[in-house]
């Protein structure tokens, strides 16, 4: 059990870092996602607010845990080239509306802070995904700002900021939820006081086939959608899959909205990556809820950027869990 003080700054300035994020990719999303830019596929928007969302979460990270290893998903390179300029400019205007006095150059360091190459040998390290579901973020649908603090091997802090899930009883958009191990799942208005407790949530006690729900991503290229449906119907499950971006699914699970989520490999050489599991298993373990692969394994966060000794994913509210993973076996039998 964690005592009651354990990781408490780190979660405030987690927290505060994704929230500032948030504020960030969201006015990406507000001023430069049009209906032009969605016609012409343009991915600019997108990548704009993910180097912001990096360049903001490194600087909280940096100011407060300067000897701390970042394994995030971005790098600065392509700021930093002849064709980047515009690029360039974009992200440092979006960063400055919440860091007022960050330079170029210091904006371009924060990105490159997230690009740890090894963490054999690091005690600790955070994970960051600084835009999870960049297809949903695009739609206005979901999407999430993931942040985890792993410690010899162990997740042992997480933060999903999720600006449009839905949360409380008029519709209003905006949830963060967070975990640190030992001490349950709280969740809260996106843009609360960040040392605000939150209210603690709990996965569904659900077992019984008729009222399980899964969820699995929107893109079929990231999930195997006729596999999952053969597994669920081998479970006996009737209601349609509910489909969303991002490790938002995590948080439905942990929420009780979904039993099940699953993520069914589409090759066999595909690989997860930390920062697209790390917040969102820890949100849902420490619900009351399992995460493992498909073969139901742990999740083995020591192997470097990818989860190389696993396959797929299975979260569930744990009562299902090993059902879920009979299901998994026989369907490759
Ligand atoms: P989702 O929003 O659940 O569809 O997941 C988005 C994540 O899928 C991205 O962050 C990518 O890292 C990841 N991804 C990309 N290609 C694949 C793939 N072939 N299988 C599984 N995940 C993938
Ligand atoms: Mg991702």
């Amino acid at each position: 059990m964690v005592s009651a003080n354990e990781y408490s700054s780190e979660l405030e300035v987690a927290v505060t870092a994704v929230q500032q994020a948030a504020m960030v990719t969201e006015s990406v999303l507000a001023e430069r996602v049009t209906t032009e830019t969605l016609q012409k596929k343009d991915r600019s928007p997108v990548t704009v607010a993910d180097f912001a969302s990096q360049a903001v979460v490194c600087a909280a990270l940096e100011q407060k845990f300067p000897s701390d290893l970042v394994v995030a998903e971005e790098s600065a390179d392509a700021l930093r080239s002849d064709d980047g300029v515009e690029l360039c400019k974009a992200v440092v205007d979006h960063v400055k509306a919440v860091v007022t006095l960050a330079q170029e150059n210091q904006v371009l360091d924060w990105i490159d802070r997230g690009t740890a190459e090894s963490t054999q040998g690091s005690d600790r390290f955070w994970t960051l995904d600084p835009i999870d579901g960049t297809k949903g973020f695009l739609r206005r649908e979901q999407y999430a700002i993931a942040l985890a603090l792993i410690e010899q091997g162990e997740i042992v802090l997480g933060v999903l900021g999720c600006p449009r899930l839905e949360i409380g009883p008029d519709g209003d958009r905006g949830a963060l939820l967070k975990a640190v191990r030992g001490r349950g799942t709280s969740m809260m208005a996106l843009h609360q006081n960040p040392s605000c407790e939150g209210q603690s949530i709990r996965v569904s006690g659900q077992t019984d086939p008729a009222s399980l729900r899964f969820c699995e991503s929107v893109e079929s290229a990231h999930s195997n959608q006729s596999h999952s449906a053969r597994v669920a119907k081998a479970l006996g499950i009737t209601a349609d899959p509910v489909r969303m971006d991002s490790q938002a699914k995590y948080a439905a699970v942990a929420r009780g909205e979904a039993s099940i989520y699953l993520r069914m490999p589409t090759r066999s050489d595909y690989r997860e990556c930390i920062w697209d599991h790390a917040a969102g298993s820890i949100v849902v373990e420490e619900a009351g809820g399992s995460v493992t692969d498909i073969d139901g394994c742990r999740l083995d966060f020591t192997q470097g950027h990818r989860l190389e000794g696993n396959r797929g994913i299975v979260a569930t509210n744990g009562q299902v869990h090993d059902a879920v993973i009979e299901a998994v076996r026989e369907l490759q039998n």
